[in-house]
């Protein structure tokens, strides 16, 4: 295959038809985004927000993109932004992993670390603080830019019902940061699939089930307020899944199955074998992995 820039190699992704034995002979198949050339699903996003933010008006050349992250859309912002030679500033709470921040800075991105104690919102200020001090500057905002959900709406769902081959889905399984992946996702499955069982993973210390925030370990997903994207599909069912189910499944996909999925693909995995239970037999449960465990090896993603 013969390619012209790694822009090309965005999305495309393999969905995976999982060995994993399943307590009623019910199929889990999971989207592999590790393979998207940053690593993660979110270089889908990157170059969303990036490309409809100059149709929109919003960049031109010279505009400096400011962006709140934890680590992955940061990655796919910095690799759009590359493309069209814009300067990038990265809001990121200075838990997130070395690996990821790393991998923004390599691509030319400043980061800009805000304290872990006041999480995603402490950093999302920081970024309006940021952009009100910087002319000619724009922050996207993932966690309120529907261009997030629109995207897998449009490339990641088609991708998912065109490699199914019109079989059948039965419920649909995905973490949530932004919430993005989930709403947009859902939506374009339940287009095709209306009965489709929606599901959303968080980790222990997200808030969806109502429990108390607290940090977590499991990284990329968790939540500190209900995303606003969920009033367009209402998840039918909430699976909070705690740091060690997560990692446990992220050590046996490694050891039995030989793919390297980070905590939040372990984390959907597990839940995916929950909800396995829940359904009739033989059911058929698409998930997400969103991105690799070689982004979390300094944080001994293997070790117990
Ligand atoms: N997993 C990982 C590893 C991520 O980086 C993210 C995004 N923060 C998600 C899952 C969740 O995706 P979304 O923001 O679309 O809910």
């Amino acid at each position: 295959m013969l390619v012209k820039n790694v822009y090309e190699l965005i999305g495309h992704t393999p969905l995976l038809k999982l060995h994993v034995p399943t307590p009623n002979n019910s199929q889990i198949y999971a989207k592999l985004e590790m393979f998207n050339p940053g690593g993660s699903i979110k270089d889908r996003l990157g170059m969303s927000l990036v490309e409809n933010g100059i149709k929109q008006g919003h960049i031109n050349m010279g505009t400096t993109i400011i962006e709140p992250t934890a680590g992955n859309t940061g990655i796919g912002v910095a690799l759009a932004a590359q493309k069209y030679k814009l300067p990038v500033k990265l809001v990121v709470p200075e838990k997130f992993s070395f690996e990821k921040q790393t991998l923004m800075a390599a691509l030319g991105a400043e980061i800009i670390n805000t304290p872990s104690s006041e999480g995603i919102k402490g950093a999302i200020a920081k970024a309006k603080e940021l952009a009100a001090d910087i002319s000619n500057s724009f922050v996207p905002l993932q966690f309120e830019n529907q261009n997030n959900p629109d995207v897998y709406e449009r490339t990641l769902a088609p991708e998912i019902l065109a490699d199914l081959d019109n079989l059948q889905i039965d419920a649909f399984v995905a973490g949530a940061g932004s919430g993005g992946t989930f709403a947009g996702t859902a939506k374009g499955l339940k287009s095709v699939y209306p009965d489709l069982i929606t599901t959303v993973v968080e980790p222990e210390g997200s808030i969806l089930n109502g429990g108390q925030p607290h940090s977590h370990k499991t990284e990329g997903i968790g939540v500190e307020f209900i995303p606003p994207f969920f009033k367009d599909v209402q998840p039918d069912k909430i699976k909070t899944i705690s740091d060690d189910d997560a990692f446990k499944q992220v050590r046996d996909m490694a050891r039995y199955y030989g793919l390297f999925i980070g905590s939040s693909s372990g984390s959907a995995l597990a839940a995916s074998l929950e909800l396995a239970q829940e359904l009739p037999e033989g059911s058929n449960i698409v998930t997400i992995f969103p991105d690799s465990s070689e982004r979390y090896l300094s944080e001994n993603i293997y070790q117990k």
